[in-house]
């Protein structure tokens, strides 16, 4: 189908199911990530790079290896991706470094979102740079109300690098410094979000071909649960179904919108809030498959690592379309309840809440479970998800209410 060879920057569970796509076109994949066993390496018998996907040195030895770059995170050292358009012009990288760039610091990717979607129209709660001081926290306390989201510019991920200030007393003002800046903090670390009072965050994955068109999948909601991704519904519904029409297609256009400003292929996770009034507002984007996305593998005609795959090699993208008449997606996180592996048998499940959500599924009609090929489990990390399809919403939510209790069973 194509004969280029795609390296990826980062081996986790979406580079994972990315190599899986790309194995079905004969697309030959090149993970850079720590580690032999990363679970993006264990897809294919392929020859991997093992280092740091922020070090130049081993940007520059995938490259080598490859005719286009792509990202499964965007934690990546985007000068070294720039320099290689010198080193090695013939690599195309997408999305582009720019790009990722501009996404990886959510403070510029806000500013950015506001100069493309319309000024002080844009779509995007109210939201100010501040600097790392008592006072000047205080300040913009009084000026955006409390609660008060601060959050940190880079590196940022479930809910990590954001505190929720609740009032503006000073040993409150000195935790939040304490949490988001244990080393002090210098400037232009944080910046702070007028708190939202949303009924529902949606996501909308949108794919965007070399070509700057744009086509998104259905709106789904997403449901976080201690900042971290829970549940997926697939399409999203409110109570008020004749509504929901008009806030589908609105949110559709805000998110094809916002992704026609950036340039470089690839999928892009759009995440966003639904206001009471029916306001849609963008939270946050990322440059890559995402896990709202992860139910378009059973449920959508193409899946997001397909088309992710399609648009950074110019291929024809693959419709978007839900193929079933509902579909859910439960996250399996780490628990606190590991049983250490016997370390001469090193077992990818040390984790008995896992073995339980998967054993549920496989005796769950419409259920896949797919799981990441972690060695270690924590609490709260990604070790994989289920994905539920049915013929309507009544039946994904029947057959995600046994899944549902078994963690509830398991955390009680
Ligand atoms: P991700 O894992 O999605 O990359 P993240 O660490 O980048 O997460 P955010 O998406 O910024 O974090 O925020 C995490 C969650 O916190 C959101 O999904 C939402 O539930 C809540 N949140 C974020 N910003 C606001 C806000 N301004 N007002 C209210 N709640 C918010
Ligand atoms: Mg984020
Ligand atoms: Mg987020």
């Amino acid at each position: 189908m194509s004969s280029k060879v795609v390296g990826i920057l980062g081996g986790g569970q979406l580079g994972r199911m990315f190599a899986a796509a790309a194995s079905l076109l004969n697309v030959k994949t090149v993970i850079l990530d720590v580690g032999d066993d990363a679970p993006a390496k264990q897809v294919l018998n392929s020859p991997h790079i093992n280092g740091s996907f922020k070090d130049p040195s081993f940007i520059q030895q995938l490259a080598e290896k490859v005719d286009v770059l792509t990202v499964e995170i965007e934690h990546v050292d985007v000068d070294a991706l720039r320099k290689l358009r010198e080193s090695h012009p013939q690599v195309e990288i997408h999305p582009s470094p720019e790009t990722i760039g501009i996404i990886q610091d959510k403070y510029r990717q806000k500013l950015h979102l506001q100069v493309h979607l319309g000024g002080a129209n844009a779509p995007l709660g109210l939201f100010q740079q501040i600097d790392v001081t008592p006072d000047d926290i205080k300040r913009v306390a009084a000026e955006l109300g409390l609660p008060l989201m601060l959050k940190r510019r880079t590196l940022a991920y479930d809910g990590r690098g954001n505190y929720v200030l609740r009032s503006s007393e000073p040993r409150d003002i000195t935790a939040a410094i304490q949490f988001l800046c244990p080393n002090g903090g210098g400037k232009g670390e944080l910046y702070a979000e007028k708190w939202v009072p949303f009924i529902k965050e949606l996501a909308v994955m949108v794919v965007r071909g070399r070509d700057g068109n744009v086509a998104s999948y259905p709106a789904v909601e997403t449901v976080h649960k201690d900042s971290i991704c829970h549940l997926v519904w697939a399409p999203f519904r409110t109570a008020n179904v004749e509504q929901d029409p008009f806030i589908r297609a609105n949110v559709q256009r805000i998110a094809q919108e916002a992704i026609k400003s950036f340039t470089g292929a690839g999928v892009f996770g759009v995440e966003l809030f639904l206001l009471a009034s029916g306001e849609i507002l963008i939270n946050e984007i990322a440059p890559r498959p995402h896990n709202s996305g992860h139910y378009t593998i059973e449920a959508c005609e193409s899946s997001q690592f397909d088309n992710h795959l399609r648009a950074i090699l110019g291929l024809p993208l693959g419709s978007t379309k839900i193929k079933v008449g509902a579909a859910g997606m439960l996250n399996i996180l780490g628990s606190n309840r590991l049983i250490q592996p016997q370390p001469s048998k090193v077992s990818f499940s040390s984790d008995p809440l896992i073995d339980k959500l998967t054993h549920v599924a496989l005796s769950t009609p419409g259920a896949t479970p797919h799981l990441y090929g972690k060695a270690q489990s924590r609490k709260g990390r990604k070790m994989g998800h289920i994905t539920v399809v049915g013929v309507s919403d009544a039946e994904v939510g029947e057959r995600m209410a046994g899944l549902l209790s078994a963690l509830a069973d398991f955390e009680h």
